[in-house]
């Protein structure tokens, strides 16, 4: 027997540590195309960016353990077709390798903008070691960054810009920042923050196309007639799963592939696992696409225990996280059907939580800078438990004791 994994990232590399911890004893083939062993990817817009971190310090594990634990780890390979009649995948080096298990782990990549002047020089994205190397290099004080798109890989980029002294703006076609991914609260709190800062931002903003000088962007040009000068454009407007292989492969895909809780595809052979997969929620009885690194461990987890023929692990509630500034955000859990916000602290105070409620329920918790909030909202998601609001919302009375 033997099992292949495509995507040496968060989901890949973490498969085949598992796999090990777990006892399967056959080969294990590690198969990605970036020239790097599994590497984190948080700290690419935060410490990384700001020179905080070391390459060492981003690998999921040391370069050598892979060949100790028996792990045939293939960098700079990409995999281009998967045969799964023959249970064959063929390699960009036109190698051919036969599977008895496989694992898809390709993750996404980040969504593109198709806009008049998008081809011009000095435009930036953020997914990969080598394109934050790309950032750094511009990063420096009286430097103009205009970045597209304010979710969380956009305001961390903002944050680390401005740390390095470059001048920022943000245009966001919402009206508010984190329109996708957060409560109200918290973008108005996170806006106040980057304006404290100095980041200006310009909400529902039509982008029509850049202007350029000997190839180069200089400008953003507006729908409304407006123009921002820049010296280059990072764009942070999302991600799209690498699902190719596996569509073409006939594996049922949906923004994803589809998979069960034991990230099984509809091929039995074959699991997905991370960003790349359309997974069932079971706690908001949904199936979505979800991308953190604690859904990667968890999936990764789930078809590790399934290969190795283990139990099925228990499952785990969603959750994420987010460093800007001084800020930790960590959430916990999604805000669907909510019927009950309530906010414990006060956000001028640069510490509170935000707890969306069904029923009296815990459906999701927004924590800054407040672990124990964000514990206990993980501990209530899990446990389904009834939390008064009244009790939630009043400081005086302790966590442990609401
Ligand atoms: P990836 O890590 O993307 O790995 C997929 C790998 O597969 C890539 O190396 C890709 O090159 C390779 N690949 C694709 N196709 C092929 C092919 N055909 N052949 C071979 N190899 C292939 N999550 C959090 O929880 N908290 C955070 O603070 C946070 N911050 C983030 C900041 C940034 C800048 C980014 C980009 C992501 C952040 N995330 C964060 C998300 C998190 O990093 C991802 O959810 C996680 O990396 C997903 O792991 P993955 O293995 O599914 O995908």
């Amino acid at each position: 027997m033997s099992a292949i994994i495509i995507g040496a990232g968060h989901a890949g590399g973490s498969v085949a540590a598992m796999l090990r911890q777990n006892g399967y004893a056959d080969p294990i083939t590690l198969i990605g195309e970036e020239p790097h062993p599994p590497y984190q990817r948080p700290p690419l817009s935060k410490g990384w960016l700001k020179g905080e971190l070391a390459e060492d310090g981003l690998l999921l594990r040391p370069r050598d353990w892979y060949a100790e634990a028996g792990i045939d780890l293939r960098t700079s390979t990409r995999v281009v077709e998967i045969d799964r009649a023959a249970k064959t995948l063929t390699l960009s080096s036109d190698e051919t390798l036969a599977y008895d298990t496989l694992v898809l782990a390709t993750g996404a990549r980040a969504r593109r903008l198709v806009l008049p002047g998008s081809d011009l020089n000095g435009f930036l994205e953020l997914r990969t070691i080598d394109d934050a190397e790309r950032i750094k290099a511009y990063f420096k004080p009286g430097f103009r960054l205009a970045v597209i798109g304010g979710g969380y890989v956009g305001l961390e980029v903002a944050a680390s810009a401005r740390k390095l002294g470059a001048d920022v703006d943000v245009l966001e076609r919402e009206d508010r920042l984190l329109a996708r991914v957060a409560g109200p609260v918290l973008s108005d709190f996170f806006r106040a923050e980057h304006e404290a800062q100095g980041v200006r931002f310009h909400f529902g903003v039509e982008i029509e196309g850049f202007e350029g000088l000997d190839g180069h962007v200089s400008g953003v040009r507006l729908a409304n007639g407006g123009m921002l000068h820049c010296d280059a454009v990072l764009v942070g407007i999302g991600a799209i799963p690498n699902d190719d292989l596996a569509r073409e492969a006939g594996l049922i895909c949906d923004n994803g592939v589809v998979v069960d809780a034991q990230a099984r595809t509809s091929d039995r052979d074959i699991f997905a696992v991370g960003d790349l997969t359309h997974r069932p929620m079971p706690l908001y009885g949904r199936s979505l696409r979800l991308e953190s690194v604690p859904n990667a461990l968890e999936q990764a987890r789930q078809a590790a225990a399934a290969i190795s023929g283990q139990p099925e692990p228990k499952p785990d509630t969603p959750w994420f996280w987010s460093d800007q500034y001084d800020l930790k955000l960590q959430i916990a859990g999604l805000p669907f059907d909510v019927d009950q916000v309530v906010t414990r602290g006060d956000p001028a105070g640069r510490k509170f939580a935000v707890f969306h409620l069904c029923g009296g329920r815990v459906q999701a918790v927004e924590a800054v800078n407040a672990p124990p909030e964000f514990m206990a909202g993980r501990q209530w998601l899990a446990s389904r438990r009834e939390v008064d609001p009244v009790r939630l919302a009043d400081v005086t009375i302790p966590m442990k004791e609401v």
